[in-house]
């Protein structure tokens, strides 16, 4: 990371202050109350449904951290509820906890074995819900990460992009901050793997990966856009300083001389770029991917007017 530049040093960011998202599906509305009360307090964000159906919809266009559900619901009971989201890809891992009132054994087990992590009883003490919140939060916390990630490069994968921006967003335009998105595609990448082979193609993008990486903030988001795209999002980031940044890498890349096992020569590869900001240039996440990728494909069409063959390995 290159701290000594001015645009980098932004140790305090908004994006810190990102809260928890936690869904609450409850249809008695004294027990509703004592969780508003006590989780808000807390810093949560909160959304309440008063039945499944209300809950599904909800957690379908944004996946909270923790679902907490109530046993007796007037649709479908809570245990069905938990199975359904144990059945989603997208929801499987989510922390369930279930609330009865029911102090039934049988509840229990039933809610356990649906795949609920955890079991409170009503009434239930509002310190005790929190430390057992806060200890889901944190082993999901650990196996989101295992989640969110490509482990080819290393990086963020294309899913947690989708969310993270999304997030990143919504806490941009409540604080009016500009965030820029960078989209980055290697040049004649299938020629090649085609020259030289898979093998060194896997090793240049897992180098290309870590080059962006380290070539931008800590708090910039950067994944696996998928094949031989990667992704930037920087928030609190103006396009003249994204430009900034992207142009460094692209100048460490050129002038880095990759030397692959059995291959003699060094081998230079280039890559493509396009930046949009938000919110000068798009409004919503999906209109700033499509100027980004705009912008890259008039970059990639004015390289290739250029330079009409694949950069040669140089000697
Ligand atoms: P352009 O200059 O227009 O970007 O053309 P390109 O040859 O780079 O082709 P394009 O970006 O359309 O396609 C990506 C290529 O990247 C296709 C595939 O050969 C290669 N690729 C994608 N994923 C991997 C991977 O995991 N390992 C390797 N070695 N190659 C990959
Ligand atoms: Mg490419």
């Amino acid at each position: 990371m290159n701290i000594e530049d001015e645009q980098f040093n932004t140790d305090k960011t908004v994006l810190q202050k990102i809260p928890r998202r936690l869904l609450i599906v409850v249809n008695d509305i004294n027990t509703s109350r004592q969780l508003n009360s006590s989780l808000e307090k807390a810093g949560y964000t909160v959304s309440y449904a008063k039945n499944v159906e209300e809950g599904i919809s909800l957690l379908t266009n944004n996946v909270p951290d923790l679902i907490i559900s109530d046993v007796d619901m007037p649709d479908i009971s809570g245990i069905d509820f938990c199975i359904k989201i144990r059945e989603n890809i997208k929801t499987a891992a989510v922390p369930f906890i279930l609330l009865t009132d029911k102090k039934h054994v049988c509840d229990k087990i039933g809610g356990l074995k649906a795949g609920a992590d955890d079991y409170i009883s009503k009434p239930f003490e509002p310190s005790e819900l929190l430390v057992r919140i806060e200890a889901k939060l944190e082993r999901f916390k650990v196996l989101r990460d295992l989640i969110n990630f490509d482990a080819f490069t290393n990086l963020y994968n294309r899913d947690y992009f989708d969310r993270r921006l999304k997030d990143i967003l919504k806490i941009s335009s409540r604080y009016n901050h500009k965030v820029s998105l960078v989209l980055i595609d290697i040049d004649y990448f299938k020629t090649f793997n085609d020259t030289y082979g898979h093998q060194a193609g896997d090793f240049v993008l897992k180098e290309v990966a870590k080059i962006i990486r380290d070539g931008l903030r800590e708090v910039d988001t950067v994944a696996r856009y998928g094949g031989d795209e990667f992704v930037a999002i920087m928030p609190e980031t103006s396009k003249n300083n994204a430009e900034i940044a992207v142009e460094r890498i692209k100048k460490e890349l050129e002038q880095r001389p990759f030397s692959y096992n059995g291959e003699s020569k060094d081998l230079y590869i280039t890559i493509s770029a396009g930046v949009a900001t938000f919110p000068d240039e798009a409004q919503t996440d999906y209109d700033l991917v499509n100027k980004a990728d705009l912008a890259l494909y008039q970059e990639k069409r004015k390289n290739r007017s250029l330079c009409s063959a694949p950069l040669e390995s140089r000697k």
